[in-house]
């Protein structure tokens, strides 16, 4: 199985989705599963609501999963493993205090060097550790740092090594008795059996330390790992909350289209064949090995370039559905406004224009008021230079005064694409639109 593994602790970043993306794909092409495990163990940093936003945001991409789980569910699996890996002295108790913990921080830091846990507690006899179970005082369970360096082999960074020092005895158990994310993310990957961990390089540094549970859990099955660069923005930092483009939710809000936003965050940093596509053709092609080992940049007018291509691509009357109409002439009328709009946010206020009740009162007000009688009583013209000499000829109007009139009636704006380009596909509406 493959597995996302989202924390409801905010919007989902296009990070996350990225992530999402590309382990169903894989899944797909091992026909192996997607899971879905929510991250909800540090319960104070979990925010009502967003699990099932999330799974929302799944539904909308069409990523379906074949199992859901909520890692909170698995919390008496962890602490029993914990305390086995403590009965096989593979992991002890520490009672350092917070305050003991901040001082060695703070001094490792005026040193200028990585802190480490000191090690205090790691000699503790039988006799200690029973007194410490049967007091009050508040313990957490550390596991032993490793006695020999871990390395893996990363798909996209290549081989990585990490020495005993750096993994460190870190905490697995809290005082109040819940895993910390290492500790909850190793045992779950390893009771479900994840083939190959995919998620991104900001946990990379966290691998070595869930390869050192399984490790000292006795798991055998080969795991592989992946990678994923970081998304930098515009300034080539980290894409953060900051930037509106990291939440998916916002980039809905705008009027991206889901397929657009998979096809652009499969762009990134990735040799693709081509340069528009859709998940299922993704999943023909799709090779981790394509994908750079350095960051990605995030390019908004490309995602738009993209949105727009798809939005070109999409069924004309598909289309025009998305503008509550249904019928393909109205979608390619739409379609038309590609040239100068690429979300559905912009599209909508220039397709509503065409539809609403124009403005008699401006500059323009009086020719629009003999144009709209004219056009009332005209015959149907099947062509736009019939249509255009007969209103010339009835109204004597030419030119400027003749055509930006007719335009403000017809689309309910100033500037927009060519009315004889327009025209074909609205001729049967007219009635509609001059009132
Ligand atoms: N909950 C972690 C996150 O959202 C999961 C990382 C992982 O895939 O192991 O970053």
């Amino acid at each position: 199985m493959l597995r996302f593994a989202p924390s409801p602790t905010g919007d989902m970043h296009i990070g996350n989705l990225r992530v999402a993306i590309i382990n169903y794909i894989i899944a797909m092409q091992k026909k192996s599963h997607f899971g879905v495990r929510i991250e909800d163990t540090d319960k104070e940093r979990n925010i009502e609501g967003k699990d099932g936003e999330i799974l929302q945001i799944l539904e909308k991409f069409s990523l379906p999963y074949n199992q859901l789980f909520y890692q909170s569910k698995n919390l008496h699996m962890h602490q029993n493993l914990a305390i086995k890996l403590v009965q096989e002295e593979k992991a002890f108790l520490c009672t350092c205090t917070p305050d003991e913990l901040e001082a060695d921080r703070q001094k490792a830091k005026d040193d200028a060097k990585a802190y480490r846990y000191s090690g205090k507690c790691s000699k503790k006899t039988p006799q200690e550790i029973a007194d410490i179970r049967n007091s009050n005082i508040p313990f957490v369970i550390r596991i032993h740092k490793p006695k020999e360096s871990i390395e893996f082999e990363d798909l996209i960074k290549g081989r990585l090594s990490f020495a005993p020092n750096e993994v460190d005895s870190f905490v697995i158990l809290r005082a109040n008795g819940t895993p910390t994310y290492n500790f909850a993310c190793a045992c779950d990957d390893m009771l479900t059996n994840i083939e190959i961990v995919i998620r991104g390089e900001d946990h990379i540094s966290n691998t070595p330390k869930q390869i050192h549970i399984k490790n000292l859990l006795g798991y055998e099955q080969e795991v592989r790992y992946a990678h994923l660069p970081i998304i930098l923005n515009n300034e080539n930092k980290k894409m953060s909350k900051r930037d509106d483009a990291s939440s998916v939710k916002w980039l809905l809000e705008q009027g991206f289209l889901p397929d657009a936003i998979i096809n652009y965050l499969l762009l990134l940093g990735n040799k693709t064949p081509s340069e528009i596509f859709t998940l299922p053709e993704a999943i023909e092609w799709f090779d981790l090995n394509n994908i750079s080992k350095s960051p990605a940049r995030f390019d908004m007018d490309k995602l738009r370039f993209i949105n727009r291509e798809h939005f070109k691509r999409m069924d004309d009357k598909k289309f025009s559905t998305l503008f509550g109409f249904s019928d393909a002439q109205l979608g390619k009328l739409c379609k038309l406004y590609l040239e100068e709009a690429s979300t559905l946010s912009e599209l909508e206020p220039k397709i509503k224009a065409i539809f609403s009740p124009k403005d008699f009162s401006g500059q323009w007000g009086e020719s629009m008021k003999i144009l709209a009688q004219t056009i009332a009583d005209a015959p149907f013209f099947e062509t736009f230079d019939d249509f255009k000499s007969y209103i010339a000829n009835a109204t004597k109007l030419k030119g400027k005064e003749l055509f930006k009139p007719l335009r403000i009636l017809l689309t309910g704006a100033e500037h927009g694409p060519e009315l004889s380009d327009i025209y074909p596909y609205l001729k049967s509406y007219l009635l509609e639109v001059i009132s």
